[in-house]
């Protein structure tokens, strides 16, 4: 199959960790991405939890971005409080400085980041923004650092046409 051979072609990929099966998830639990672990031989799959790099606990009280998304994390103008009211942005930050270290250590130039997620989703609803959606911290710090991102759900199809269409422009 095409792709499987144009993936093991690839530099190594970012994955978020939950969707590989691997509990790291604020409630202890995964997001199991059953058609993307079809493909977890095929290629360089770096499985990383930014919340978890940041010191975070597993399980841990879920968290919302305050006054903005990613971006305004990044620039100093946000805040990320947990479910208990918590100022938890410090560990969002290092998290996702921690894993960007991953990507360059490794030559990765693309990452699978789970949906929805306040740390890897590109469209996460918990944030601050007019829209209701806005960028997570990862996300944001991967988007400004020209590493590409692909935005998986636990139950999404992979690979899609999007993301046949993503590594044929690497
Ligand atoms: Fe960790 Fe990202 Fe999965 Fe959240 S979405 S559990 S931060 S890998």
């Amino acid at each position: 199959m095409k792709v499987w051979k144009r993936l093991a072609e690839k530099d190594p990929i970012m994955v978020s960790a939950c969707l590989l099966g691997i509990h790291c998830r604020y409630d202890g639990r995964h997001s199991l991405c059953p058609e993307l672990v079809d493909f977890v031989t095929a290629a360089v799959f770096i499985p990383f939890c930014p919340e978890q790099l940041g010191g975070l606990p597993t399980p841990r009280p879920p968290a919302g971005i305050k006054g903005g998304d990613g971006r305004d994390i990044l620039s100093g103008s946000a805040r990320v409080i947990n479910a208990e009211g918590n100022d938890v942005t410090a560990a969002f930050k290092k998290g996702a400085e921690e894993a960007l270290k991953l990507a360059r250590l490794t030559g990765t130039s693309i990452a699978i980041m789970k949906d929805r997620s306040p740390s890897c989703g590109l469209q996460t609803p918990y944030c601050d923004k007019p829209t209701g959606m806005g960028i997570g911290a990862t996300a944001a710090l991967f988007e400004s650092s020209r590493i590409k991102i692909f935005e998986l759900g636990s139950n999404d199809a992979f690979p899609s046409e999007k993301f046949l269409r993503l590594i044929e422009k690497e």
